[in-house]
C-alpha cells in the first residue's frame, strides 16, 4: 500500500480545528466493528428481521446505519417501507426479535489485533475510554477477558450513558469529560461512518479502520483525519501518531 502521511493528517486536523497542539494521552475506542468482529451477525440478524416483517432491504445496507440506536434504525425502515412512524411497541418487539437472532448466532471473535492495539495503548499510559451505541450486555461483559485491564467499568459510555446516539457528537464528548481529556488530547477509534461524524464533531484525531465492506471515501466524508486498512496497521502506526510524528 502507499505511505501514509501521518504528519500531514495531523496538521490538516490541527488546522481544521484551529488548535495549535495535538497531545494525545487519551483514547476514545468504539466496541462493535472495532474491537469485536460483530458486525457481520449484527447485519445478518438485521436483515433476517426486517425480511421477515415485509422490508425489502439489503444486508450491506445495515453496515451503514451502525452506530444509531435500535430505535432509529426501527423507525427509518419502517417510515422508508410502510410510509408512517414505529410504534414504541414495535421499537421494542423488533429490537428484541433482532437480539434474539443475534445471540443465535456463533461466539464473536475480536478483531484481529486489537488486543495488540490496546495493549500498546495501556503499556504507554494512554488512558482508554469505551464508547459505545450498543447496551448489549454479553458484549460488554466479555471485554474485561478479551482485553484484560483495557477498559475499566468507570471509564465506558454506552446506550445507557447519552441522551443523543452517534452520529451526535454526545457519546464522544461525554468520554473526553470521563477521561478528563481536552479535544486535542484525544484520539478516536472507530469503523462505521456515523461514528467517525461523532468523533470529528466532538473534535478528537478521528481514526476509521475500515474492518467491514464500506469504503474510505464514506469515512473521509464523515469527517476521518486518517483512513487505515485494518487493526494490525493502527498497531503499527500508533508509535507514530501519539508522537505526533
Ligand atoms: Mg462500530
Amino acid at each position: 500500500m502507499e505511505d501514509i502521511d501521518i504528519h500531514g493528517a495531523i496538521e490538516r486536523y490541527k488546522n481544521r480545528h484551529g488548535y495549535t497542539t495535538f497531545n494525545p494521552r487519551a483514547a476514545l475506542i468504539d466496541m462493535d466493528g472495532t474491537l469485536l468482529d460483530s458486525m457481520k451477525w449484527h447485519t445478518k440478524a438485521w436483515h433476517r428481521m426486517m425480511t421477515e416483517l415485509g422490508v425489502e432491504c439489503t444486508r450491506d445496507e445495515f453496515y451503514l446505519y451502525e452506530g444509531m440506536t435500535g430505535a432509529a434504525t426501527i423507525d427509518s425502515l419502517i417510515r422508508r417501507a410502510f410510509h408512517r412512524p414505529a410504534t414504541e411497541q414495535e421499537k421494542i418487539e423488533l429490537y428484541a426479535r433482532k437480539t434474539g437472532y443475534f445471540n443465535e448466532y456463533p461466539r464473536v471473535e475480536i478483531v484481529p489485533d486489537a488486543d495488540r492495539m490496546v495493549k500498546y495503548l495501556i503499556d504507554h499510559g494512554i488512558t482508554r475510554v469505551l464508547v459505545t451505541g450498543s447496551g448489549q450486555p454479553s458484549n460488554l461483559a466479555r471485554l474485561d477477558g478479551d482485553f484484560p485491564g483495557g477498559f475499566p467499568h468507570d471509564l465506558r459510555i454506552t446506550s445507557h450513558s447519552v441522551r443523543f446516539g452517534k452520529p451526535h457528537p454526545e457519546p464522544y464528548i461525554k468520554a473526553m469529560e470521563l477521561a478528563k481529556a481536552n479535544p486535542w488530547e484525544c484520539i478516536t477509534i472507530e469503523n462505521a461512518p456515523l461514528g467517525v461524524e461523532s468523533g470529528a464533531k466532538a473534535g478528537a484525531f478521528t481514526i476509521a479502520v475500515t474492518t467491514g465492506p464500506i469504503p474510505d471515501s464514506d469515512m473521509w466524508k464523515a469527517g476521518a483525519d486518517l483512513v487505515l486498512p485494518s487493526m494490525g496497521e493502527l498497531a503499527d502506526l500508533l508509535p507514530c501518531i501519539l508522537k505526533g510524528c
